[in-house]
């Protein structure tokens, strides 16, 4: 069985603030040693579920956080950037995911860094709000692998639950705002973190926890905090500005779609007024 984790940073175990992820602030040094402590849980959980290829996908900013040193040696850590879909590159040849220290979506209260790509906008796949963890489902789900398990903190889980009900969650820490968070301590956490990727791997086999996917064509609409940024984006060809900050595109599938929005987000530059 080969096995995708996805790790990105702001819902990693004891991540408070920005300072925890930007290279070369306060704490980075800190939040990368954290991330690795969740992440070699996760590893370890699939190992004992009978792993035995297993890929660690470095999902946050440039993919150049978790350091190989230490990681568990028995995985292999995909590191850097890669298009269209840098969060999951990898997730074409394995069976399972597992997504890592993820986060809220924008505009969710009590959320540790709530973002979608980029804190400018909202963004709904068929209708339905989504963050960066709903897309990434339905990119995986779309080459039908299931996404077993995620970690962050409890609006991370409060998200998922809407959309995946069946897979495992596990919450690290309980955001206090959008910059604070009382945390579990990274022992209590990868405790956690290993039986849950355990038991998940488990629930899949029992063929409890399948691919998340939804219908075709696939409309994405996306609304930016900022009207000039709408009508950038709606220069991508087929989009439609159908309000002065709103911006819809309707493509055969996922994949396709979630294309058209990276596109959209390319073009549409914030304006400083
Ligand atoms: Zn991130």
């Amino acid at each position: 069985m080969r096995v995708l984790i996805s790790a990105d940073m702001e819902g990693i175990s004891g991540v408070a603030n920005r300072s925890f992820v930007l290279d070369g602030a306060l704490n980075y040094e800190l939040g990368r040693t954290f991330m690795e402590s969740d992440v070699n849980a996760a590893i370890l959980g699939a190992l004992e579920a009978g792993a035995n290829e297993i890929y660690v996908t470095d999902a946050h900013n440039e993919g150049v956080n978790l350091r190989l040193t230490n990681l568990n040696p028995k995985a292999k850590l995909i590191s850097g950037s890669a298009r269209p879909f840098p969060m999951i590159i990898g997730h074409d040849r394995v069976d399972v995911a597992m997504f890592i220290g993820y986060h809220a979506r924008l505009g969710t209260s009590l959320a540790v860094l709530d973002h979608t790509y980029t804190s400018r906008l909202r963004l709904w796949i068929n209708g339905v709000e989504a963050g960066e963890s709903y897309m990434n489902t339905l990119l995986c789900g779309f080459n039908g692998v299931p996404v077993l398990l995620y970690s962050g903190d409890q609006a991370l889980a409060n998200e998922v639950k809407e959309f995946s009900p069946s897979a495992l969650r596990v919450v690290v820490k309980e955001a206090f705002g959008r910059s604070a968070a009382a945390s579990l301590s990274l022992e209590k956490s990868s405790l956690l973190i290993k039986e849950a990727a355990e038991d998940a791997i488990k629930a899949w086999q029992e063929g409890k926890i399948k691919p998340i996917v939804t219908s075709k064509p696939v409309e994405i609409k996306v609304e930016f905090i900022i009207s000039e940024m709408a009508e950038q984006a709606a220069v991508l060809p087929g989009a439609k500005q159908i309000d002065p900050r709103t911006v819809v595109s309707v493509q055969p599938d996922i994949e396709l779609g979630i294309r058209a929005f990276l596109s959209m987000i390319a073009l549409a530059k914030a304006p400083l007024f």
